[in-house]
């Protein structure tokens, strides 16, 4: 396990930072202090040749201490209005404390919509590695000031392991304000509740450990935690959960202590475009397939024809991402469409052979290409193989 462990953070070059509102803030605003000692860590680090990006919460909390409200604000105009106040101060107080060190901060504050879209996802990772090149720490946070439910990460987890697959990070530090995952809630069960050193896969039973309670300054609590990492760790990205107001994690964590929970990386993972299209996109639709084609997909590795398609659902366009689900309901993939869902109608069940005949040209043989499917986790398990890469 120590061994593991020194292993992961001896190799990690890029490392992508996360840091939630419940370190940053305390009930009257932004903890200058934590941000302190972690720029002076990272900074520390950073001499050492290690590439970090942060994305760090705190933008709300720090309005809301910054316009002195008391209780929690009441609508999504009073939480947008305050992240417009509280991201300013964040951006502050970050830059001073890397200013000291001589080292640049930037801040890119992004949207769903951003990743969703390929061209922007393109545009999204060649800026963050642009600023990488520079040395500049980027300082990534949802746009809050424009998000709205449709278009929004949810919380930080989530947009923290989209930025760590983006950079390809060779590891993601989720500071919190506990000590990692413990087998149950320690805020309840105090005297019962045991850390849990190391994961190395993400079982129902990890799942169970977790709940969605966050601390009044968060969002998401340890679900969205464990959730962030198997999204990491299905990239290949190990995972570490770890104190974040404890002064020098960073460098303990580094050192290759035992601090906080270590998730292993995946052994066969999903490519960067797979992990996009399992991860990033929303689908638009269904495919309902039958039980060979199911079999062709998942045990075989096949693209899937129309020959399979029983049915269609949702009214999506060429280049969609839709969600293909076996004959028993179960969504066994996610791929981009190379027919709408009108001209799905008119092919479905046919052989592919008879497409250019029914819809008078025959732009693709596969209704969705193997290179752009990415196969669910648990069909695969069901299944008994895996066909992710
Ligand atoms: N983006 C929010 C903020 O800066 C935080 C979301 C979260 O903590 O997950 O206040």
């Amino acid at each position: 396990m120590a061994e593991e462990r020194k292993d992961i953070v001896r190799k990690a070059r890029r490392i992508l930072v996360k840091v939630g509102s419940g370190v940053l803030t305390t009930s009257g605003g932004i903890d200058r202090k934590i941000i302190k000692n972690l720029a002076d860590e990272i900074a520390l680090l950073s001499r050492r040749g290690l590439q970090f990006v942060i994305v760090s919460s705190g933008a709300i909390a720090s309005g809301r201490g910054r316009m002195e409200f008391s209780g929690s604000l009441k609508n999504l105009p009073q939480k947008q209005a305050a992240a417009a106040v509280g991201q300013r101060i964040l951006m502050d107080v970050y830059s001073r404390a890397f200013e000291k060190h001589g080292i640049a901060v930037a801040q890119m504050l992004l949207t769903m919509s951003d990743l969703v879209d390929r061209r922007r996802y393109l545009n999204t990772r060649n800026t963050l590695s642009t600023l990488m090149e520079w040395k500049v720490i980027p300082i990534i946070n949802e746009n809050d000031t424009v998000s709205v439910e449709e278009i929004k990460f949810g919380d930080n987890d989530t947009l923290a392991a989209m930025m760590a697959n983006i950079m390809e990070a060779n590891l993601l530090i989720n500071l919190t304000n506990t000590e990692g995952l413990y087998d149950r809630n320690p805020r309840r069960d105090s005297g019962r509740a045991v850390l849990i050193p190391l994961v190395k896969e993400i079982t129902e039973e990890i799942e169970s450990f977790t709940s969605s309670e966050a601390d009044p300054s968060g969002t998401g609590g340890m679900k969205s935690k464990v959730m962030a990492a198997r999204r990491v760790t299905a990239f290949g990205i190990p995972c570490i959960i770890a104190p974040g107001r404890r002064k020098g994690v960073l460098g303990d964590i580094f050192e290759g202590n035992e601090t906080g929970t270590l998730f292993l990386p995946m052994k066969t993972h999903m490519t960067s475009k797979k992990y996009w299209i399992a991860y990033t996109l929303r689908s638009r639709g269904k495919l309902h397939i039958d039980d060979g084609a199911a079999a062709a997909v998942v045990e075989k590795g096949k693209s899937l024809l129309p020959s399979g398609i029983v049915g269609v659902e949702g009214d999506f366009a060429v280049g969609d991402p839709v969600t293909c689900v076996d004959a028993k309901g179960a969504n066994i993939a996610k791929g981009l469409v190379n027919y709408s869902a009108a001209d799905l109608e008119k092919i479905k069940g046919l052989k592919t052979s008879r497409i250019e005949q029914v819809l008078g040209s025959k732009p693709y043989d596969e209704v969705i290409h193997r290179d752009n499917m990415a196969v669910s986790k648990s069909a695969r398990k069901t299944a008994g193989r895996d066909t992710s890469a």
